[in-house]
């Protein structure tokens, strides 16, 4: 601690320190990474609970800086505050559109979920960079999905919403991601044009010990206003059992497969699927 005036104390704060320095070390490696296209892609099933169908995949990023894991939560974030999530998103449309039309000549009806931030739709022109990436792998609209958070729409709903509407009349379809730990009003919903909900983790832990009351109220919510599920963190046959008897069948979570790349995704779809 360092003496300041007569009796004011400065703490030191070498944990705060450190945090700063690791978030601007980060930063820097970051930039560098992307520079160089040394982010990956990975991909997660989600599955048809019902006939072990895989319906989608999502898209998650991965980065390994010198071979350790840096987790997304983390690098997301830092790319979102310095502005560069829209080059990281545009390396990911392209990764995706590379990866889908690839896996579409053994699996012609996969679909691909891709997440997007709010500074995309600030930032870029949002549109024309999916609908790019869309000609230059023949993908029709069809094949991508896109996922907003609930919290984005509670913040930056004026601002996603013009650009959200001119890719829906194009044929893309829009998840609501990690729904239920936002505040949304079935009336705000209702005029968003969103396709699917996805429940959120959170809402699945529970069904093991038998609380099923916010799973069953979302899909009500979801069946209410016509729109899809899916279940987001599904790890146990328990989970998977309670979901189905709910009405929910698409399910996404280590119960059926992680996330993992590319390689090993085709692997897994040989072993797992007859199409
Ligand atoms: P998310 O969109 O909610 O993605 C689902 C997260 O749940 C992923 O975490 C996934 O690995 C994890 N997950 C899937 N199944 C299970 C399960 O059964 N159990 C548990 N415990 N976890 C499961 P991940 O890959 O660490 O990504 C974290 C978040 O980072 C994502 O949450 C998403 O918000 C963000 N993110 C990842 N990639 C991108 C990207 O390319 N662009 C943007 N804008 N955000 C991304
Ligand atoms: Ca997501
Ligand atoms: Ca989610
Ligand atoms: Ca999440």
């Amino acid at each position: 601690a360092k003496r300041k005036g007569r009796n004011q104390t400065v703490v030191f704060r070498v944990d705060l320190l450190d945090a700063v320095s690791r978030r601007l070390q980060l930063e820097q490696a970051l930039q560098e990474a992307l520079n160089h296209q040394e982010l990956e892609v990975w991909f997660q099933p989600i599955v048809d609970a019902r006939n072990g169908k895989v319906v989608a995949m999502e898209a998650l990023s991965r980065w390994f800086l010198d071979g350790i894991f840096v987790p997304p939560d983390e690098f997301i974030k830092i790319a979102e505050a310095s502005g560069m999530i829209t080059k990281l998103g545009k390396q990911v449309f392209d990764n995706v559109g590379a990866s889908l039309a690839d896996l579409r000549l053994n699996y012609p009806d996969l679909i691909c979920n891709i997440n997007l931030s709010v500074r995309q739709f600030r930032d870029s022109n949002l549109e024309e960079d999916i609908v790019d990436c869309a000609t230059k792998y023949q993908l029709p609209s069809s094949a991508i999905h896109l996922e907003l958070t609930e919290s984005m729409i509670a913040t930056s709903e004026t601002e996603i919403l013009p650009t959200m509407c001119a890719l829906v009349d194009k044929g893309y379809k829009f998840h609501l991601d990690d729904f239920g730990t936002g505040y949304s009003s079935l009336e705000r919903l209702r005029n968003l044009p969103f396709d699917t909900l996805k429940v959120d983790r959170s809402f699945i832990t529970p069904l093991g010990k038998g609380d099923d009351v916010m799973v069953r109220n979302i899909i009500n919510i979801g069946n209410e206003l016509g729109m899809s599920l899916i279940a987001e963190g599904v790890e146990t046959e328990t989970e998977v059992h309670k979901l189905l008897q709910l009405g929910c069948w698409d399910i996404q979570g280590y119960y059926f497969a992680r996330p993992m790349p590319l390689a090993k995704l085709k692997l897994w779809l040989a072993e797992n699927q007859t199409q």
